[in-house]
């Protein structure tokens, strides 16, 4: 195996060979890396099964179908999105044509996380790739299942010196980062966000940061309430509730607090049963560290629902939480797993009062019928990306920017504009020569007049 300083060496010679800028040559990788992940699904399912038991449907739904659809997307688009693209040129710079070139960085490294751990790896791969980048990809630690599969993939479709995935922990993630890249890639947490941001800064590295946060979720009493709890429950349950995107808890009108409540636990016993714990739909929590925090959080709280722990099979039921307090640490601490704190409003200026105490989420969600209401909400606020009347389903929209704000992240990705967060946007004016107004040549002397005039006639 190569040392991390030689792989890079050898990543940066091929770059600068400017294989990876033949469109036809990135395509070919694309359309391998697609077969090759076709071919490994089973695989790819058993092992986010055997990571945290997360069933083949949600594995599917949530990891591998998006993947092929971003890949889908990328072969087609490739061509038009590498394109010059023409903009207008300016009077003051006549005659010229002005274009912007969409121009790879060279070397980017990017860190996935463990709670999407194949989608999160292999979305920003595709994208790296596709604006003709190299990688050096650093799936997480704690999925190793799926991390040993992301490494075989990788390695069967790409040669080193245009993609590799080196497995490791934290000890390997501060090795990588302690090199010189052309562009970083992070999800995770905001903790290490700011570890990674500072290493960045050490090189004015360009980067991305996918982070997480503590997503709101407002349900007002216009809403038709079964179907508000049953998307709801859904997308705080996916996964186990470790979702960047997750709701972490609910601010609901007090007036329909109570049949809320009550309808959250009917939609939890539908697709779980009475016994969860023997559901084969229901993920387990990653590991003991992250189910001692989770029993930390709701050891105080006024459990409504749930709460039942197995800590040896880190195995942590759907939860209620009625009105915890604002300065409790599940009201201050992301939740990522499957608790959710209800807390009630009866003005607007209440809502905004917990708002305005916390950072700014990454996932903004509101159910109500109520367009002056919601519409003002997100006005309001500011956040990452939001939906109204459900939850989570706006990261399955390629035309819209993924990404978060101030402390849930930096950036963003997802379809064109993956392919974009990879690409430097090169202006190049090309000039006419048949024109070479004197104006501008020293001396000047007699020349303010009319380069005034110029300008006022020109706007
Ligand atoms: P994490 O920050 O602990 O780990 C992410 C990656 O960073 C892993 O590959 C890990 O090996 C590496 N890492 C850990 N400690 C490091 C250190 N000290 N120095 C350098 N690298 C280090 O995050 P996680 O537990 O894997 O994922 C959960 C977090 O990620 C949550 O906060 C969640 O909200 C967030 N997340 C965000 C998105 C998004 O798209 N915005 C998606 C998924 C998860």
């Amino acid at each position: 195996m190569k040392s991390i300083p030689e792989i890079i060496e050898g990543q940066k010679a091929c770059f600068d060979s400017q294989k990876t800028k033949d469109i036809s040559f990135r395509i070919a990788l694309l359309k391998s890396l697609k077969s090759e992940i076709l071919k490994n699904e089973s695989e790819i399912l058993n092992a986010l099964n055997s990571d945290f038991k997360k069933s083949h449907f949600e594995g599917y739904i949530s990891e591998f179908a998006l993947v092929i659809s971003e890949l889908n997307l990328a072969v087609k688009r490739l061509k038009k999105w590498s394109k010059p693209e023409r903009v207008r040129s300016s009077v003051l710079t006549f005659p010229s044509k002005d274009y912007i070139y969409k121009s790879p960085y060279g070397r980017t490294l990017i860190i996935a996380p463990w709670n999407y751990p194949f989608l999160l790896a292999i979305d920003p791969l595709i994208m790296a790739i596709a604006a003709g980048n190299t990688v050096v990809l650093k799936p997480s630690e704690l999925t190793s299942n799926t991390s040993k599969i992301l490494t075989k993939i990788i390695k069967n479709v790409f040669p080193d010196d245009v993609a590799i995935s080196i497995e490791g922990g934290v000890d390997t993630a501060t090795e990588l980062l302690a090199q010189k890249w052309d562009y970083i890639f992070f999800t995770g947490s905001t903790k290490v966000g700011k570890i990674v941001a500072s290493a960045a800064a050490k090189h004015l590295t360009p980067m991305t940061l996918e982070l997480g946060g503590k997503s709101p979720c407002i349900i007002d009493d216009t809403v038709d309430i079964d179907l508000a709890a049953r998307r709801l429950t859904w997308g705080k349950l996916l996964n186990g509730g470790q979702t960047c995107i997750a709701p972490d808890f609910v601010i609901a009108k007090s007036n329909i607090k109570e049949d809320l409540i009550k309808a959250i636990k009917r939609q939890i016993n539908n697709r779980y049963g009475d016994d969860v714990k023997k559901s084969p739909d229901f993920p387990r929590i990653i590991n003991s560290k992250n189910s001692k925090r989770l029993v930390d959080l709701i050891k105080d709280e006024n459990i409504v629902f749930g709460g039942e722990v197995d800590i040896t099979t880190n195995f942590l039921s759907p939860t209620l939480i009625d009105s915890p307090k604002i300065k409790s640490a599940i009201m201050t601490e992301e939740i990522f797993g499957p608790v959710l704190p209800i807390l009630t409003y009866n003005t607007e200026d209440e809502i905004s009062k917990i708002l305005n105490g916390l950072e700014r989420p990454l996932a903004f969600y509101v159910f109500s019928k109520d367009k002056s209401f919601f519409e003002k909400l997100i006005e309001t606020h500011s956040f990452g990306g939001g939906v109204v009347n459900d939850v989570l389903v706006h990261f399955g929209n390629p035309k819209l920017p993924f990404g978060g704000i101030g402390l849930s992240g930096l950036g963003n990705y997802h379809g064109k504009f993956g392919f974009d967060t990879f690409s430097h946007q090169k202006s190049v004016m090309k000039r006419g020569t048949w024109l070479d107004l004197k104006l501008r040549y020293a001396p000047y002397q007699g020349k303010l007049k009319w380069l005034k005039r110029a300008f006022k006639y020109l706007g």
